[in-house]
């Protein structure tokens, strides 16, 4: 381990704020910060010496004392539809996936915030990996930062990233302060200025984390939901056990509240085959979000080895849309994007070295399966 580098402030995951108080703590003016934030995020200049518009003095200064440190590619896949796909490798031996979902009118970078997931949602393969640690602010905002010059580099202009979304791997509410902070930076003039509205955070339903995320940033809210009862989602999404569907609905109410008219919840809901998708769970569904402001993104199940579940037919997935849309809901089905480099939600896994030993448990239980059904042959 070279500790001489580890010794360096990581500038890459700064807010302006954090930067411009580390300039002031140097003695150095304010607008500072903007000038290097334009070089790290808008022009991907790692090296101080190129930064021809800070003084040599200061640059010195930043090469004692600081790095702008990313994590290294380890492999780019590029799906058929034309999704791609990075493995960045962590320290630790860990390593986190990044995804580029281009579409006709805009393009989505879907990003990790956690090295695996804690929760344990039954039907996401990350779930099966378990849990090592929070990913720093540096390598979140690394991964658009990462994208961008992957996306110039083959020629692809990096303007076509448009939206990000906190969707990989990972409960983003549960590495609250470093997502934050890389949601600044994307928000951020200086950094990657999206739109407050391109900029979406995913959650299972950390109920008391919703709401301090409204007092500190306002960014577009998705609520993984997949169930429209306690008792299904109490199975599907653990989470729910502790923050039931009454509650998670209420916190999703105040986060709205008071916001512009135009403001919704997204609602994610995983099809899956006669598990989640009939006629009267449809309804049910319709009934509990109808007087909220919010539309609903039906996600075919991606599959991935182990599962015991099956995606719901197209028949049965346009039934259950149709239902929702007759009660005046705004409902789309995601297109599975990437399957076949597994790029598709859920099926994001990375390198893991599980703390939670969630990753040995699958295994046993699997193991136990495949001899029960040995010895049943
Ligand atoms: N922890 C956050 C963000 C990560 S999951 C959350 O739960 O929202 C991103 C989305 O992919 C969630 O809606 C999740 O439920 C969905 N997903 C997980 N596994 C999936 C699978 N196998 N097929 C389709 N969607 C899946």
């Amino acid at each position: 381990m070279n500790t001489g580098a580890s010794a360096k402030i990581n500038l890459l995951g700064l807010t302006r704020q954090q930067l411009e108080a580390f300039f002031a703590e140097r003695g150095e003016k304010s607008f500072r910060a903007s000038q290097l934030m334009k070089w790290i995020h808008q022009q991907g200049v790692t090296d101080f010496d190129a930064m021809t518009n800070l003084s040599v003095a200061l640059r010195q200064r930043l090469n004692q004392e600081a790095e702008i440190r990313a994590p290294e590619l380890v492999t780019e896949q590029c799906s058929a539809d034309g999704t791609r796909k990075w493995v960045l490798r962590l320290e630790g031996d860990n390593a986190i996936e990044t995804v580029f979902i281009p579409e006709s009118d805009r393009g989505t970078l879907c990003v990790s915030s956690q090295v695996g997931c804690a929760l344990d949602c039954t039907f996401c393969s990350t779930a099966r990996q378990g849990f090592n640690r929070n990913l720093t602010s540096a390598e979140i905002i690394a991964q658009l930062w990462f994208a961008r010059r992957a996306l110039n580099d083959s020629a692809e202009s990096a303007d076509k990233i448009t939206n990000v979304v906190m969707m990989g791997m990972g409960e983003p509410l549960l590495n609250f302060n470093n997502s934050v902070a890389a949601m600044e930076l994307m928000l951020e003039d200086f950094a990657y200025g999206l739109s407050k509205r391109k900029v979406t955070l995913s959650t299972s339903g950390v109920v008391p984390a919703i709401d301090r995320l409204k007092q500190v940033i306002d960014v577009s809210l998705a609520v993984s939901l997949h169930a429209p009862n306690d008792e299904l989602r109490d199975q599907l999404v653990p989470l729910n056990r502790k923050y039931p569907i009454k509650e998670l609905l209420a916190a999703c109410r105040r986060y709205i509240d008071g916001k512009n008219h135009k403001h919704t919840i997204t609602f994610e809901y995983v099809m899956l085959d006669g598990v989640n998708d009939s006629v009267e769970q449809a309804y049910q569904l319709a009934k509990l979000i109808r007087n909220l402001p919010s539309k609903v993104n039906l996600i075919p199940f991606n599959p991935f080895p182990g599962t015991g579940y099956k995606r719901s037919s197209q028949i049965i997935i346009d039934r259950f849309r149709d239902i929702l849309q007759q009660n005046g809901l705004t409902t789309i089905t995601r297109r599975p994007r990437g399957d076949d480099i597994d790029a598709a939600c859920g099926q994001l896994v990375g390198k893991v070295q599980d703390r939670s030993r969630r990753a040995q448990h699958f295994m046993r239980l699997e193991q136990s399966a495949i001899i029960e059904r040995e010895a049943s042959i």
